[in-house]
């Protein structure tokens, strides 16, 4: 299977500048979308490979309610099985209330996410479904949890999902992001991922949004979380990247998982995919295509919602 990717993975061992971000979101936007319960200890394995992989940023979990995402009933665990062993990566994990910062607490100190993540939306009727919240309510409880997360010294990183498109309310104006976006950073947010959570977002819905973005905040500080349902993913990336100067792409090994509570919302774009299009036009990831697969194959699943085109590419070379 190499030989494919033989150009791409030796230009990364050849220089150790990188261009972009990598956040892996697999373990949790990816898993929590499978049906299949992993158990704690493939999860574990998942992640280390994931972290020799050399993306910067993982997200481990999610310290929700078992009985609301049962596939992350263990996070609490799987931050105290893995081992960093010197390895330069970045853990979060989502926190949807208080009573997950305490388990997040609850954690010896060199156990705990680096990075706290919270999750709202900017369509109304999507974070109801989603999350049971509307947006101010949703705000109000980040409010807690972020005033918490910054006085104990984490990095506050926060989700608007249905940035672009909802499935209940069809497009989304760019206006509401914006407001959002305000709020978000002056409860603190370090950083925000603005999500195309049903993939629908246009190249030109990209530039739409991005382009009110970039004149009202600093652009380092929002990361672009692209869906490949429509197979737009990878032109959004580029358009995010070259006329915006995005630098921090969320990205989902195996291009696991989508949103168990938005209809039609399969594929996070895949890290492999991503990674490739961004190597093969010379942008440095500084992320080993291979090992990606890799840590996926471990899973030992059959997932539902991947739609990787590299693993496409590797099966036919397989058979
Ligand atoms: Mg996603």
């Amino acid at each position: 299977m190499a030989d494919r990717f033989e150009d791409v993975t030796k230009s990364r061992s050849r220089s150790r500048r990188k261009d972009v971000i990598i956040v892996e979101v697999s373990p949790r936007d990816g898993l929590q979308n499978e049906k299949e319960i992993v158990p704690v200890e493939l999860k574990e394995k998942f992640i280390r490979k994931l972290m020799e992989s050399g993306v910067d940023e993982i997200e481990v979990g999610s310290f929700v309610s078992p009985k609301v995402v049962p596939q992350m009933k263990d996070t609490d665990e799987l931050f105290l099985r893995i081992e960093k062993n010197g390895i330069r990566v970045k853990f979060s994990a989502l926190v949807p209330n208080l009573r997950g910062f305490e388990r997040v607490m609850n954690l010896p100190a060199d156990k705990r996410p680096e990075k706290i993540a919270v999750f709202t939306a900017a369509s109304e009727t999507f974070n109801r479904r989603n999350i049971g919240m509307t947006i101010e309510e949703s705000l109000r409880v980040f409010k807690d949890v972020i005033m918490e997360a910054k006085r104990n010294r984490f990095e506050v990183r926060a989700y608007i999902s249905t940035a672009f498109w909802c499935p209940f309310e069809g497009k989304i104006p760019p206006v509401r992001v914006i407001k959002i976006c305000e709020e978000l950073f002056s409860l603190g947010a370090d950083e925000i991922s603005i999500a195309d959570t049903i993939g629908r977002a246009s190249p030109s819905d990209t530039r739409e949004l991005l382009s009110d973005i970039a004149k009202s905040f600093d652009v380092s500080k929002i990361a672009m979380h692209f869906h490949a349902t429509y197979g737009m993913a990878i032109t959004d990336a580029f358009v995010s990247y070259e006329e915006f100067g995005v630098r921090r792409f969320d990205s989902s090994a195996g291009g696991l998982g989508g949103c168990p509570f938005a209809p039609g919302a399969r594929g996070n774009i895949a890290t492999e995919d991503l990674v490739f299009a961004f190597e093969s036009s010379g942008i440095k990831t500084g992320v080993d295509i291979k090992k990606i697969i890799d840590a996926v194959s471990c899973l030992q699943i059959h997932p539902r919602s991947s739609i990787s085109q590299i693993e496409k590419i590797i099966m036919y070379d397989a058979s």
